[in-house]
């Protein structure tokens, strides 16, 4: 009998009991909304935003109502325009493109390499190419590319760089956090990320102007002033009455269970890394799979892995027998998107795709591995022998 493995990939932990205390406090005084508040008293939403601003080292936080909406809102924060083009990876996932399509621009995707980083050289070729004044960088599933080089070639090309943590919050390169390298950066706290508040985002940034027309685009009224990272008010004088209000707030409610969560994503990080390092050990064990080379300069977390299985002739067979084992594994390569996952040219309202022909090459036979909290590194040996026999088989046959 083939070993099988029951549990699911997609069952989080429980949200920590301080967290349901917390938020059953909120409930009690009925005051849900961010700007509920008394004289003096600041908000769970604006506490929040406090803590996570001094968790990263930046200067001001804004949480809203998802990550994808803190990307749209830091692309008008920064100045993008109707029309405007924005630079972005070809691999990321569906609501970066849908933030960069929100702002009326159009997108210049560029290549990855077989680290699943942004290509250096061809995104400073698209630099050239295009008078783009954005690069929006998604640091998919949490693979960090060299930082210091994508700096420089924002700064040589003048070029406002926003980051998309989705997958890199408690990540560093160098020891700098990830989200304090560009001009602004987006982080989502929806369930599959590293906190969990069903929906949730946070933008930062330690520029005045850009933090000042987030929180009025949040939907923040003229009670800016009750954030929990604000700059002075002579700030908002124009920026409050310039700016649309694209209600996107977050709630109380979520807030309450993050900042009980922020105090262990430390913690959560390493049992993350403890999982990774365990599959990663668990597939090398096979010459059929290919693993993604880490530079020493970052500090990732390891909450998915991803490898290639080059030789591979039938893709959905392989899938497939990993399925019936008990081994959930996604696809970015499917010409047809299925579930969380898609390929660029699946975003036809991006207009006519580019040929990125190494990015679907690496996609072609890249496989994705959720690594919820709820396994253990017992778990990832089973899960890794099932891959590593199926990859063998997949291999001969
Ligand atoms: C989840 C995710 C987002 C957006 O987050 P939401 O909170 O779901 O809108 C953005 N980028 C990447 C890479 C993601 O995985």
């Amino acid at each position: 009998m083939p070993r099988t493995f029951e549990k699911s990939f997609t069952q989080q932990e429980p949200i920590p009991e301080a967290a349901i205390g917390r938020a059953v406090d909120v409930m009690r005084t009925g005051k849900l909304h961010r700007y509920n508040t008394a004289p003096g008293e600041s908000s769970e939403a604006a506490l929040l935003e406090k803590e996570f601003a001094d968790s990263l080292g930046v200067e001001y936080c804004l949480a809203c109502a998802s990550g994808g909406y803190a990307i749209h809102i830091a692309l008008k924060a920064c100045g993008a325009k109707a029309g405007d083009t924005v630079i972005t990876n070809a691999f990321t996932l569906a609501p970066v493109p849908g933030a960069i399509d929100n702002a009326g621009c159009k997108a210049a995707l560029v290549e990855i390499d077989e680290n699943y980083c942004v290509d250096l050289t061809h995104l400073e070729s698209v630099m050239q190419k295009s008078d783009s004044r954005f690069f929006l960088m998604s640091h998919m599933r949490g693979h960090l590319a060299d930082m210091d080089a994508v700096v420089e070639l924002c700064k040589q090309y003048e070029v406002s760089l926003i980051e998309d943590c989705a997958h890199t919050m408690g990540a560093y390169w160098n020891g700098k956090p990830s989200g304090s390298f560009g001009q602004a950066a987006c982080f989502s706290t929806q369930t599959y990320k590293h906190i969990n508040s069903g929906e949730g985002g946070f933008l930062t940034t330690n520029n005045k102007e850009i933090i000042a027309k987030a929180i009025i685009h949040s939907g923040s009224y003229m009670l800016y002033e009750r954030h929990g990272t604000v700059p002075e008010v002579s700030v908002f004088d124009d920026i409050r009455l310039d700016t649309p209000n694209y209600s996107g707030r977050m709630d109380n409610l979520r807030a309450a269970i993050l900042r009980e969560q922020l105090k262990h994503l430390e913690e959560n990080c390493c049992r993350w890394n403890k999982l990774y390092d365990a599959a990663e050990a668990g597939l090398r064990k096979s010459n059929a799979i290919t693993l993604s080379n880490r530079p020493d300069q970052e500090t990732y977390v390891g909450s998915s892995i991803q490898f290639r299985v080059d030789s591979l002739k039938d893709v959905n067979g392989f899938i497939k027998n990993c399925a019936t084992r008990g081994v959930e594994l996604k696809w970015f390569g499917n010409s047809d998107p299925q579930g969380f996952t898609s390929r660029y040219d699946s975003w036809r309202y991006l207009g006519t795709a580019p040929t990125l022909p190494n990015t679907l090459k690496i996609l072609d036979r890249t496989f994705d591995m959720r690594l919820p909290l709820t396994f253990d590194e017992s778990d990832m040996e089973t899960i890794t022998a099932i891959i590593v026999e199926e990859a063998a088989q997949a291999d001969c046959c």
